[in-house]
């Protein structure tokens, strides 16, 4: 059986609540398989991250609502792989819109607009279950996880992915925001994590703590990497820091190494100068 088939609704396991995951028709370099889009519930249905606007996709969600009322939409992050098809999806079952507005950047989904201002650690109560949201800036500076707290089961978006790492992309992504995200989430009681890319993880602390630590030796190749180059601009450092990545994610993983770097330099460890980086 092909369980990652795109558009079919496949039950993912939970103890009272249940929740199918969707898999979105946008496999690619960046999307791994394809967006997770997640259905919550038997009769007041949530749906996270309807994903890129896509017609089949929205007959597919459709037909897994089935009778039931389709209550929110939950959004992780603006991104165009997560939020484009909330609006025909939103017009089609007249759901709720749950999520931040998009940051004033490139690649963000401005079509989507909450129906309201949501609080960090807000619990929306669907009746049937609840959901809280959970502020976790970094891969984006909008972005929520959000917590099905019956399951204790947390949708992470982009946050945490399965199988390959977050893109960091300043301005609007931070990696120390993105780091202090992660840690708070070290501390919560949590079943499982659904990531926006890729198979449930269920270990959800030893995930988190391994993530943690890849950002963190990451940090340090380049700091060591500075130290034997000297100053040097991002083309050069790009290769000693990320050796170990495919040569078609080196442009992804410039951003993220900028990302880094700001962070050093906020911690006033090292300093830039005509695009040039080196240890203070
Ligand atoms: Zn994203």
């Amino acid at each position: 059986m092909n369980v990652s088939e795109a558009g079919t609704a496949i039950a993912v396991a939970t103890n009272s609540v249940p929740v199918k995951r969707i898999l979105g028709r946008n496999p690619g370099p960046m999307t791994g398989p394809g967006t997770n889009s997640y259905l919550i519930g038997t009769q007041s249905l949530s749906l996270l991250d309807p994903g890129p606007a896509d017609e089949v996709q929205l007959h597919s969600f459709l037909e897994a609502i089935g009778t039931a009322t389709l209550k929110y939409i939950l959004i992780t992050h603006t991104h165009g792989d997560h939020s484009p098809g909330a609006l025909a999806l939103q017009e089609a079952t007249g759901a709720t819109l749950v999520g931040r507005k998009a940051p004033e950047v490139a690649g963000h989904d401005r079509t989507f607009v909450p129906d309201k201002i949501w609080q960090d650690e807000e619990i929306i109560d669907v009746g049937e279950y609840t959901i809280q949201l959970i502020d976790t800036p970094g891969h984006a500076s909008n972005h929520i996880c959000f917590l099905l707290r019956e399951e204790q089961l947390l949708f992470t978006g982009d946050h945490v992915l399965q199988g390959t790492t977050s893109v960091i992309l300043p301005p609007d992504g931070d990696m120390a925001a993105y780091l202090d995200a992660l840690a708070r989430l070290k501390n919560m009681p949590l079943t499982a994590l659904a990531p926006g890319h890729g198979e449930i993880m269920s270990e959800p602390q030893a995930e988190i703590e391994k993530l943690i630590a890849h950002r963190l030796k990451r940090e340090q190749k380049v700091l060591t990497g500075l130290n034997s180059l000297g100053a040097c601009g991002l083309d050069e450092l790009v290769l000693r820091v990320y050796d170990d990545v495919a040569a078609h994610l080196i442009p992804w993983a410039k951003k993220t190494l900028l990302a880094h770097l700001i962070k050093l330099e906020r911690e006033q460890k090292i300093s830039q100068a005509n695009e040039l980086w080196q240890l203070k």
